[in-house]
């Protein structure tokens, strides 16, 4: 039988990427369950200075909640010229509605504002995993990719900050690649890598 694992989100398109490293990296072996598979659960307040504080947090609180060992993430776009913005604040640039179109339109509003619009602006997704046992136990790990601003967004494929994200070494934005070659390349997948490692499996 599979080992169930909580991802301690309520974002699909975060499940969904997950679910196919994971299935990737360990064919059938962990059943990923997600936040709504747990409705009763709280909102756990992202108020750490970190992404690590903040994907510590989550692990911590959703595997005491669940009783099950849970893993959390937090990830954002980190761009040089703006000193590391929107950093953990990604997901809030979105405003309540999440509307990634506002948060991108915010990204090139600013960099128009600091004169950086159609130059090189580089920026990384960073991701920090933590993985959290009812028993207390937990382990960090970490993952990034570097890239650069696009021009303008291209693309529909993925989510959140996507359209905009060219990483080093490819001409397409992570918005118009396909999520399997996403997949091999992301920050998500590195820091996972290291979670595979740990266990050695
Ligand atoms: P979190 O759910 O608090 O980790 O928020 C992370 C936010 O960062 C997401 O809502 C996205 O806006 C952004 N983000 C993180 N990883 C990615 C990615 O792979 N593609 C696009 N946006 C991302």
């Amino acid at each position: 039988m599979a080992y169930q694992l909580l991802l301690a989100t309520r974002n699909r398109g975060k499940i969904e990427e997950f679910r196919r490293i994971l299935e990737a990296l360990a064919p059938g072996e962990i059943e990923l369950l997600g936040l709504d598979a747990f409705p009763d659960t709280h909102d756990v307040i992202e108020d750490g200075a970190t992404f690590t504080e903040n994907a510590l947090k989550k692990a911590r609180e959703m595997s005491l909640a669940t009783g099950i060992a849970a893993i959390a993430d937090d990830s954002g776009l980190c761009i040089d010229a703006l000193n590391g913005d929107p950093g953990i604040y990604s997901a809030r640039w979105a405003g309540k509605n999440k509307d990634f179109r506002l948060a991108i339109k915010k990204v090139y509003s600013k960099l128009k504002k600091k004169k950086k619009l159609n130059k090189i602006n580089s920026a990384r997704f960073y991701c920090s995993l933590a993985i959290a046992f009812p028993n207390g136990m937990h382990k960090t790990f970490s993952g990034i990719v570097k890239g650069k601003i696009s021009e303008k967004p291209k693309g529909n494929n993925g989510f959140g900050y996507d359209p905009i994200f060219i990483p080093n070494g490819y001409k397409k934005t992570f918005g118009e690649m396909k999520a399997s070659l996403k997949d091999k390349i992301s920050h998500r997948y590195k820091a996972f890598n290291k979670i595979k490692r740990y266990f050695k499996y």
